[in-house]
């Protein structure tokens, strides 16, 4: 009995335990299945993330890839060095087989092996630019697969026994550069491609990934960029070297012409100097000459002689100080002199052969003007009378007026010359002159030209009267040596004429003491210093004269 209660106790106990268990697995059973759910979406996740990861390294290898081939090629502006560098880093990174470039040739028909690898491939081999393959990769900026056996893959002599190579070609554009000619691509333009063709080892069963195309795809571009590069430099280094070319010839060229011009000027100096005797002999025994008894034939002659030896010493002078003016060797004398006496010894220079033309001529200096200036009184003189020289010259009947005035800086505009603005400083002042004769004018075509040296020298007047078109332009320079300004005016042919100029003289303080050591009074047979001495020949009668002057 006690035994049948223990079992049926046990009995009991043990479906009390079972029902629970039951009970327990019914929870435990949906817990069990959503963890091996749980574990396999997590195995799929960890593999995704595998697979991204492999993704981003291929990525970044991609770009480190990129990176170094960049910086390869770039660190080089070399062209030949920069497509070179570029198939051996690309060949070494993706361990291909062969790594090509194809550049277009001169004639722009045909597409010329330029760059391998490989130092046995057969360079310089062609192919035509107008094959379909060539055209389907210049109309694509991706990689394109080509096949193994394409004029542009046969770059490798040896052939794969087993699995032929997979081949990937590519553009790359040589960028346009209007300004600059590449000597051997001459065909550069927009549509100018190179192509580069790149092969996996055959037999290897290796297939091109999208990260190597991508990678492929980026150097092509680099290779552009750095190409047209090293083109600018190349094009800018051949300017360079040209320039410096020029620079060379131009120094030599001038250091010829600078010794061409002191060989100039010294012939010149030596002959103006040897001239003088014999031109001084003469003009002084002609003198003599005319001083004695002849015909008036015989007076005709002497006097030409006189004109003419005149004439020649003042060409000879005036062609040696144009030339010193030209290479700028001509330098102001400046010292103290005596403004008045400077103006009558001009008269006294002018007086005789204004006698001879029984021309009247009045000079007029204004009572403000200072005694005593400081300047250039040999080249002032000179001015003065190759202006009234014009005037005598120029002028049959009539009269000549000179006037000498200090000036006020507004009262000195040049109607031809309105943007030269003189300007005063302390202790200076300008010496205006105006010379009016009543003589045969210039025509309104010839005025422009009267400072241009030589030009008037073949008109029908200067032929006329033996210019030599110097007279006008060297005063021009050497009033621009003493900061004025010289015109003339005219109302036309046979109307007379008005010359004015001013120059900037300094005033002195004692100037009667200085002049008279400077500057003596010039006797009228002297001549100033030779020059313009035609003021002076002849001893005729003195017609009507008048000298006005405040001193
Ligand atoms: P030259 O020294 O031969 O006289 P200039 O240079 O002094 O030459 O003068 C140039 C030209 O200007 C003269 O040939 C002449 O045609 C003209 N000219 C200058 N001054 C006058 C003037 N007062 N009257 C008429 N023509 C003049």
């Amino acid at each position: 009995m006690t035994i049948a209660v223990v079992l049926t106790v046990a009995k009991v106990a043990t479906a009390v335990v079972s029902c629970i268990t039951a009970l327990m697995l019914v929870h435990i059973i949906p817990d069990l299945l959503s963890f091996k759910l749980r574990e396999k979406f997590l195995k799929a996740k960890a593999e995704e993330l595998d697979r991204e990861m492999g993704i981003i390294r291929t990525q970044e290898e991609t770009g480190r890839h990129v990176h170094m081939l960049t910086h390869e090629i770039r660190s080089t502006l070399d062209r030949h060095t920069i497509l070179r560098t570029t198939l051996v880093e690309m060949g070494r990174t993706l361990g291909l087989a062969e790594c090509a470039l194809w550049m277009p040739s001169c004639s722009g028909t045909t597409l010329q092996l330029s760059h391998t690898i490989h130092s046995n491939a057969p360079l310089g081999s062609l192919v035509p630019i107008n094959l379909p393959i060539v055209s389907k990769i210049f109309n694509s900026n991706r990689a394109e697969r080509i096949p193994y056996n394409c004029p542009l893959a046969s770059v490798k002599t040896q052939k794969s026994r087993y699995v032929p190579p997979e081949v990937v070609a590519i553009r790359v554009p040589l960028l346009q550069l209007t300004n600059f000619q590449i000597n051997d691509w001459p065909e550069l333009s927009a549509k100018s491609f190179a192509v580069m063709v790149l092969m996996l080892p055959p037999d290897s069963a290796r297939k091109w990934r999208p990260h190597e195309l991508e990678l492929v795809e980026v150097v092509a571009d680099q290779v552009a960029v750095a190409l047209s590069h090293a083109a600018i430099l190349e094009e800018s280094m051949r300017a360079r070297d040209m320039l410096m070319e020029q620079n060379i010839a131009l120094d030599a060229a001038r250091r010829e012409a600078e010794m061409a011009i002191c060989a100039r000027n010294d012939f010149l100096a030596v002959m103006n100097h040897e001239m003088q005797t014999p031109m001084r002999a003469i003009v002084s025994l002609s003198s003599l000459l005319l001083e004695t008894k002849l015909t008036a034939k015989q007076r005709i002659m002497v006097e030409t002689i006189l004109k003419s030896s005149d004439l020649l010493a003042t060409l000879s002078n005036d062609v040696l100080d144009i030339s010193k003016l030209g290479d700028g060797s001509l330098e102001l004398e400046i010292a103290p002199f005596n403004l008045h006496t400077m103006f009558s010894d001009v008269v006294n220079l002018i007086k005789p052969v204004a006698a001879f033309k029984r021309l009247s001529v009045m000079v007029h200096l204004s009572p403000e003007l200072p005694t005593g200036a400081i300047g250039d009184h040999k080249r002032l003189m000179q001015i003065i009378l190759n202006v009234v020289g014009n005037s005598i010259k120029f002028t049959k009947e009539g009269h000549i007026s000179i006037t000498a005035s200090m000036a006020k800086p507004d009262s000195l505009r040049d109607p031809y010359a309105p943007d030269f603005h003189p300007v005063l400083s302390d202790g200076s002042f300008y010496l205006a002159v105006q010379v009016k004769d009543t003589g045969c004018g210039i025509s309104r075509q010839d005025l422009p030209h009267t400072f241009t040296k030589f030009a008037h020298s073949q008109n029908a007047t200067s032929k006329r009267h033996s210019s030599n078109g110097l007279g006008l332009a060297l005063s021009k320079r050497f009033v621009g040596l003493m900061q004025g300004n010289i015109w003339l005016q005219s109302e036309g042919v046979g109307k007379g004429c008005t010359t004015t100029f001013f120059v900037k003289l300094g005033i002195a303080d004692k100037p009667n003491a200085i002049l008279r050591r400077i500057a003596p009074p010039v006797k009228p047979n002297q001549g100033a210093q030779g020059q313009n001495s035609s003021m002076m020949y002849g001893n005729i009668a003195a017609p009507p004269f008048c000298y006005q002057s405040s001193v």
